[in-house]
């Protein structure tokens, strides 16, 4: 197989989305085991596309997972400013294109967004064309290229999603203002929202995810669990953002296994054998990417059950196993109350570890029972795009209709403090609930809440929710009195 471009040019410069297609374009032609599929057009009009990689003709034809094998979607810059993601997957495709990793092509099926903000890429900006943060629009799907991930999710349905990206280390308080720059190689994170199917979120967070740090450490690569990002000495530390909003979380909110890698993206002032040191980043990125593949190969059997029972029922970590928490944000740990970090001066590279004050503790308000059905009777219409673009069914009613719900009374709207690490709602409504018999006019919505993506849906469209849709731009519709989308308990 030819080297990738990025290779082509002594991985001294990075190449231009067309560049990347092309080179996509090659593989698929010289090699039977890749297949090159469109998803859809970046904002900017760029194609965004999937690489296929299997050793079964079956899955690269018909698009359908096997039994017996789990598929991996990979995702490579979706941040466009962090490079490193789209040219170690290429690197990837190269070599099982080419025969190498014998073992991973026959005990996996391969989905590779090699570069998932082409916009980004070519603009040399962290947003799409339209400055889209396409990273935390999943709960919205405001931006095009969102919705067509979420697409390909549905298309692939992938067993395990892989996202990754860099971590500047060079921070303004913390490096410019008191001198210190964060000191770690590769930070992994698991969807961590306490909502995720219980079996599926235990086994990633007991045994995958401490097999995979424990693998990439042994592998060279200093390896530990995502802290956040490190701004200035004296914060506060917690884990990568709980909300839905995020691909991480979303896509375990539908049941699939989530892993998300930050690689040491290095500041600009170092010296360094390539530009910004990038050989060595994407070296590192691919090292994290290829030793996860060779894990979840290896875990096969153990992954597939616990992912494929998780998006046919899910079950709640606690309570009845119907169980959502409607507002989660981190706390204060009380059994582990400090952790150390390392750190090293930016001046003359000395070395120290450094006490932080834990709160990686999720707290949670009080619990609510999945409902029978969610009622929406404002905004049908554009609901019912905005439902659809989730793949979540619903019924349109056709006729008066007389149902007993719990009708969510808003009393009150409090603003949340700014800066909140990991949590993203900015609004708290105070609900009144009142079980009453309500009657449903034509054209409004019901939402069953028997369906796959159930939990996931009641996230999005409960007010008491901190990822409810209402807390994104265009969904203004927290305001004191009787909230129009509401659970139904029975039908
Ligand atoms: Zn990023």
């Amino acid at each position: 197989m030819p080297s990738t471009p990025f290779e082509r040019e002594n991985k001294r410069s990075l190449p231009d989305s067309r560049t990347i297609g092309n080179y996509l374009a090659t593989l698929d032609t010289l090699s039977p085991r890749a297949r090159l599929v469109t998803l859809g057009t970046s904002a900017g009009g760029r194609p965004i596309q999937a690489l296929l990689l299997s050793a079964s003709p079956s899955f690269l034809q018909d698009l359908v997972g096997e039994p017996d094998k789990p598929t991996v979607m990979m995702l490579g810059s979706q941040h466009g400013n962090e490079p490193s993601g789209a040219e170690a997957l290429q690197r990837l495709a190269r070599e099982l294109a080419a025969g190498e990793h014998p073992e991973l092509m026959h005990r996996l099926n391969l989905v590779l967004v090699v570069l998932a903000n082409p916009d980004g890429r070519d603009l040399s900006s962290r947003h799409n064309a339209n400055d889209d943060n396409t990273n935390i629009d999943y709960v919205a799907l405001q931006a095009g290229e969102t919705r067509l991930l979420v697409e390909a999710l549905h298309r692939f349905d992938p067993d395990l999603v892989f996202d990754a990206h860099e971590s500047g280390i060079w921070k303004r308080v913390l490096t410019r203002e008191l001198g210190w720059m964060t000191d770690v190689e590769a930070q992994f994170d698991m969807g961590n929202n306490p909502n995720i199917d219980g079996a599926l979120r235990h086994y990633t967070e007991s045994k995958l995810l401490p097999a995979l740090i424990a693998r990439v450490s042994a592998a060279g690569l200093a390896a530990r669990r995502y802290r956040g990002e490190i701004t200035s000495l004296d914060q506060a530390v917690s884990r990568g953002g709980l909300g839905i909003t995020n691909l991480r979380n979303y896509a375990a909110m539908q049941g699939r296994v989530s892993i998300l890698v930050e690689n040491r993206l290095d500041n600009k002032s170092g010296r360094y054998a390539t530009p910004r040191n990038i050989a060595e980043r994407v070296r590192k990125q691919h090292l994290s990417m290829l030793t996860m593949l060779q894990l979840v190969a290896d875990e096969a059997g153990s992954l597939l059950a616990v992912s494929r029972r998780a998006r046919q029922r899910w079950v709640s970590a606690d309570g009845d196993g119907r169980t959502l928490w409607m507002g989660v944000s981190f706390g204060a740990n009380r059994e582990q109350p400090e952790i150390t970090l390392p750190l090293v001066r930016f001046a003359d590279g000395h070395k120290v570890l450094r006490r932080f004050r834990n709160r990686d503790a999720i707290v949670t308000r009080k619990p609510v029972s999945l409902a029978a059905a969610y009622a929406v009777t404002r905004e049908r219409e554009r609901m019912a795009r905005w439902l659809t673009s989730h793949h979540i069914a619903f019924e349109t009613v056709t006729e008066p209709r007389e149902l007993m719900a719990d009708r969510l009374e808003i009393t009150a709207v409090r603003m949340q403090p700014e800066a909140r690490p990991g949590v993203r709602g900015k609004m708290l409504a105070e609900v009144m609930v009142t079980r009453s018999a309500v009657t449903l006019q034509r054209g409004d919505l019901l939402v069953p809440m028997d369906q796959r993506l159930a939990p996931l849906a009641a996230l999005m469209l409960d007010p008491r929710s901190a990822n409810a849709l209402y807390q994104e731009e265009g969904w203004n519709w927290l305001q004191p009195g009787a909230f129009p989308v509401f659970p139904v308990v029975e039908d």
